[in-house]
């Protein structure tokens, strides 16, 4: 399973989740034998997880507030808001290390506030910085949440492009691995999704993530195809779901070896 969450805030809703019930997710998952795995060790096929576990992946589309929060001290420095999502994986992972540390962040670098890289200007790149150095991984979301099928071949690079590039200013070299359509909206020349550039920036994506569609298959797998990869919206009911499926349907639950 790729789950995809949105907001993690208040109140509960549609693309909202609150802190707790994030939090509660983790231990669901965890107590039933799911530990966490990197998007690029799955686009790579190098997925690996202890005997009888199975990976599951976590992405955040959109850089809202609540996903990654900076608290400021007294010196100046700063702190991760225990209450943001990062604070709440990085504290889950504390009490339980074999569940893993991993997540890719869908980030909008010229959205409007406040989903323009989590909604702290002052701290935009240092956050940036910090998910690359604590092991989490970002993704191109494209600059502002571009209708890609309304937009020129030039300007679909574009978007790419330029996102790539606000991420390097922060962390030099970086290259996001994958790429969630905005709205699942796809362009219509697909060639331009996985490989491009624009005035000397390139891009180079492994993967091309929807917005639904149900658990993923990985790409050993004959039926994988990276421009369509499916996520399971991160809502209770989805969950619900899917979790059932895979308790009553153990033969199709991807676990390790
Ligand atoms: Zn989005």
């Amino acid at each position: 399973m790729i789950l995809e969450y949105h907001k993690i805030d208040y109140p509960e809703s549609r693309w909202t989740r609150t802190p707790e019930n994030f939090r509660n997710d983790l231990q669901r998952f965890y107590e039933k034998g799911y530990r966490l795995i990197r998007m690029d060790d799955f686009l790579e096929n190098r997925i690996r997880v202890e005997k009888g576990r199975t990976p599951l992946i976590l992405t955040f589309d959109d850089s809202s507030p609540g996903q990654l929060r900076f608290l400021s001290d007294e010196k100046g420095g700063y702190r991760v808001d225990p209450a943001c999502a990062v604070g709440i994986l990085e504290s889950f992972h504390t009490v339980h290390p074999d569940f893993g540390l991993a997540a890719t962040f869908f980030v909008l670098p010229a959205a409007d506030p406040p989903n323009r890289l989590f909604n702290q200007p002052e701290y935009a790149q240092e956050k940036l910085r910090y998910l690359v150095r604590k092991g989490f991984e970002i993704g191109n979301h494209t600059y502002w949440h571009a209708t890609l099928s309304k937009m020129s071949p030039e300007g679909v690079r574009r978007q790419f492009a330029l996102a790539v590039k606000t991420i390097q200013e922060a962390v030099p070299g970086y290259l996001p691995k994958a790429l969630a359509l905005p709205m699942g909206i796809y362009p219509k020349d697909t060639t331009l999704l996985l490989k491009g550039s624009y005035e000397g920036v390139s891009y180079q994506h492994l993967g091309v993530m929807m917005v639904a569609g149900g658990p993923a298959v990985p790409p050993g797998n004959s039926s994988f195809n990276p421009l369509r990869i499916p996520r399971i919206q991160a809502v209770e009911s989805e969950m619900n779901y899917w979790l059932r499926y895979f308790d009553n349907h153990p033969e199709e639950r991807y676990t390790g070896n």
